[in-house]
């Protein structure tokens, strides 16, 4: 019998979610059914919603979630009911060359998982309804492939740890997986988002000296010097590049542009040094988007993108690790803890700056 619940509906580009019952099919040998009990609001989903990152309709959203084991198909090793669990957008088939590499999280299974055409568990009144990145955790049920699920400890809190699933993994694997951070340098880290102060918080795991914060909000100062920021430059009242290379004199170690638009990409290349400087690209503000650099800028410098921090399945289970054991700190990231059916004025305070991570959680 399909399980039937409730879940936040997009129908269309820009239209508000619609809390609305669907069904969710019965799991087949390798899925697990997942009691949400919390979930991230992040700005992937904003932009599909609002046609950046163009998605197939109606669908489901969301892809932060934290739950628990509610059912499991035969075929699904290593998990049982009521287990703690993590949705993850990225699957790992554990066979291609990537997964071989270590870098599961370019898994060749990846482009279906991502493909909004595809078949989905959810349906309503036997229309299908898609479900993002083959997790939808906008529900409060989902089904999800087993080489999408990771286990955690099951001491971990849903509404702190759902922000790991995305924000976490790629703001601290931006700067410790995909940059390799060495210790005793300088960074700057563009958007002070979930993401960017994630990155903030990697930037001091990873021992640089001084982390210099980017943002047109000065309200999001104090917070991002909570997470280990060092200076924080508003970009309305300073000019970003020239300020970053007096500060620094030759320019930053690395960068990283949590931010996401052609002009903060841009800024984050030319704040760099000129010998090693180490720019990573890691918010974006639509697929389709070109960045106005020239052949110029990139001499001696190095840019390159992340894609979730670097992380397969197993190092986000070690984030949970790292919060459950005091390496990692959330507390000011999650912000706001509404509830399913305050879906559309969370994704308001969102656009309005109010924010950090809006998480929702279920009943
Ligand atoms: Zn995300
Ligand atoms: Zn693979």
């Amino acid at each position: 019998m399909p399980t039937k619940c409730r879940a936040a509906i997009t129908y269309a580009v820009n239209e508000p979610f619609r809390i609305e019952e669907i069904e969710v099919a019965d799991p087949g040998p390798n899925d697990v059914l997942v009691k949400m009990a919390a979930s991230g609001i992040c700005h992937s989903d904003l932009n599909c919603i609002e046609g950046k990152m163009p998605h197939a309709m109606p669908a489901v959203f969301g892809h932060e979630g934290f739950g628990y084991v509610a059912a499991l198909g035969s075929g699904v090793k290593g998990l049982k009911v009521g287990d703690a669990v993590m949705p993850y957008c990225v699957p790992e088939c554990g066979v291609c060359a990537y997964c071989i590499s270590g870098r599961g999280n370019f898994c060749v299974e990846m482009p279906a998982a991502f493909n909004p055409e595809r078949a989905s568990p959810y349906s309503r009144g036997g229309k299908k309804v898609m479900n993002f990145t083959g997790i939808g955790t906008f529900s409060e049920y989902s089904l999800v492939r087993d080489n999408q699920i990771l286990k955690v400890r099951q001491e971990a809190k849903p509404d702190m740890c759902c922000c790991i699933a995305c924000a976490v993994t790629t703001g601290v694997g931006s700067v410790l997986r995909t940059a390799e951070m060495k210790p005793g340098g300088t960074a700057v880290v563009f958007g002070a988002g979930g993401v960017g102060l994630s990155a903030v918080q990697g930037c001091k795991i990873g021992g640089a000296k001084r982390i210099i914060v980017v943002d047109t909000n000065p309200t999001k100062e104090a917070v991002a010097r909570t997470f280990g920021a060092t200076d924080f430059i508003n970009p309305k009242t300073q000019p970003v590049v020239e300020t970053i290379v007096a500060m620094t004199g030759i320019g930053a170690d690395y960068s990283f542009d949590c931010a996401g638009y052609p002009e903060t990409l841009k800024a984050a290349v030319l704040c760099l040094n000129k010998g090693w400087g180490k720019a990573v690209s890691v918010g974006s503000s639509g697929t389709d988007v070109a960045v106005p650099l020239t052949f110029f800028d990139l001499a001696g410098r190095t840019l390159t993108r992340t894609l979730m921090g670097g992380a397969r399945r197993k190092q986000v289970a070690e984030y949970v690790d790292w919060f459950l054991d005091g390496k990692l700190k959330l507390d000011n990231l999650v912000s706001h803890r509404i509830r399913l059916d305050d879906i559309n004025e969370g994704v308001a305070m969102m656009n309005r700056g109010e924010s950090v991570r809006v998480v929702i959680e279920y009943a």
